[in-house]
């Protein structure tokens, strides 16, 4: 452990949030320092999917539209120059979207319409397509046994939607981090903090004693904990997904876009790989895999046309949800040097190099991309100094 060290910045939790803004931090000079319990990226961020969405999907609020437009902006940009930096590529594509809407078969999804009409008014390129549009964007899909009647209306291509792989882009963010210098504690146990009046100087681990300026908690659904031994209150909750993951027989792309319906998602990569997803479950801390999502997420498949695709593997991941569903972005009530961001839910891939940036902005004490007072911890009751 570099004990001796004083660094600019600690961050707390090397997720893709917190991993994003090391990124970020130490790309504009500045000495950071990544602590984890254990080895980095191996929780939600590494079990999400990867949908980029070009605007808020899960939540209807103009900061969450603002986020989502920078993100579309910076993520493929981001990714480029991960893979300049690293010579991995973390797989962004624009595949573009399929939303189905209510009136496509038995989807009980008109979330879908509100959503993409807000969408519409937003600037996004919302296409209405019916099964004859559907063959020529997705000819697997448009073979699946729910797609008979010929020249039906089924939902709305969004051609700017976007997805990476997380693995990989976890992988790429780590090697650019190591190349510009980011110190990574992984494995190691936060047991405590110490303060100084409202000043964090230090943090307490079980293999020594860390000094920073800053410190930012970004340990996705345990931020809440880490929150307690610093003495304030930050509902956390983890929310569990189950997800499949589907190889087709041969090397070729099962099918050619994002494909969501019902709250559900089929996502091809590149390379032969379905991925189907994912429940949402209140099950705490679990991160079980269950016979009954497989056998769901299974089904959903073979209605998308997949059913000849080999089951590989199932995985279930903690989602960071907070009270009133959009993240918490901000100062630490009474702490001058203390900072959070997390609570993205379902959306913390799509958001973390806006989340990077911004907050990035705010410990530095200059001007923000997004204004993201509406996310800061003052709506939860505690006075921010
Ligand atoms: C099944 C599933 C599908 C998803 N699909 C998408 C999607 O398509 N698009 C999208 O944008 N988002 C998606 N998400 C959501 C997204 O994955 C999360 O919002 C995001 O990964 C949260 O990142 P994080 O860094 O905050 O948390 P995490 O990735 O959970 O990282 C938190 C880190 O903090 C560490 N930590 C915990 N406690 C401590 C401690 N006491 N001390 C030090 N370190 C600690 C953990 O070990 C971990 O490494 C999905 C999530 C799931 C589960």
């Amino acid at each position: 452990m570099a004990k001796s060290e004083n660094f600019d910045e600690l961050i707390l939790g090397g997720g893709v949030i917190g991993l994003s803004l090391a990124f970020h931090l130490a790309n504009t000079g500045r000495r950071v320092c990544v602590v984890d319990r254990q080895q980095l990226g191996r929780e939600a961020s590494w079990a999400g999917a990867g949908i980029l969405p070009p605007g808020s999907w899960y939540q209807d609020h103009p900061t969450l539209e603002a986020l989502a437009k920078e993100s579309c902006h910076l993520l493929p940009i981001w990714s480029k120059q991960l893979h300049e930096m690293t010579g991995i590529d973390n797989g962004w594509r624009q595949t573009g979207g399929i939303y189905y809407t209510k009136n496509f078969d038995r989807c009980p999804d008109d979330k879908t319409v509100l959503t993409l009409s807000r969408w519409q008014q937003l600037g996004i390129l919302t296409q209405p397509i019916g099964t004859t549009e559907l063959r020529e964007l997705d000819p697997v899909v448009a073979r699946g046994r729910r797609l008979t009647e010929q020249g039906q209306p089924c939902g709305y291509f969004v051609p700017e939607e976007s997805q990476l792989r997380n693995p990989r882009h976890l992988k790429a963010l780590i090697a650019a981090c190591t190349r510009l210098g980011v110190v990574f504690e992984p494995e190691t146990t936060l047991l405590g903090f110490v303060k100084h009046g409202p000043q964090i100087t230090g943090v307490k681990t079980d293999r020594g004693q860390l000094q920073a300026g800053q410190f930012c908690l970004t340990a996705g659904c345990w931020t809440g904990q880490i929150a307690e031994q610093l003495g304030f209150s930050l509902p956390t909750k983890p929310v569990a997904g189950q997800m499949i993951l589907l190889q087709h027989p041969q090397p070729v792309p099962a099918c050619a876009r994002i494909h969501h319906y019902g709250g559900k998602y089929i996502v091809p990569r590149s390379d032969g790989y379905t991925l189907i997803g994912s429940t949402l479950e209140d099950v705490g801390f679990e991160k079980q895999t269950t016979d009954q999502a497989r056998a769901e997420l299974q089904t959903l498949a073979s209605d998308f046309g997949l059913s000849a695709c080999d089951f590989k593997e199932s995985w279930a991941g903690l989602r960071p949800a907070s009270v009133d569903g959009l993240p918490y972005l901000g100062q630490i009530p009474g702490m001058n040097n203390g900072w959070v961001a997390t609570g993205h839910f379902r959306a913390g891939l799509q958001f973390s190099a806006i989340t990077a940036v911004t907050m990035a902005a705010l410990m530095l004490d200059q001007e923000a991309p997004v204004d993201i007072a509406a996310l800061g911890l003052e709506r939860l009751g505690h006075p921010v100094s």
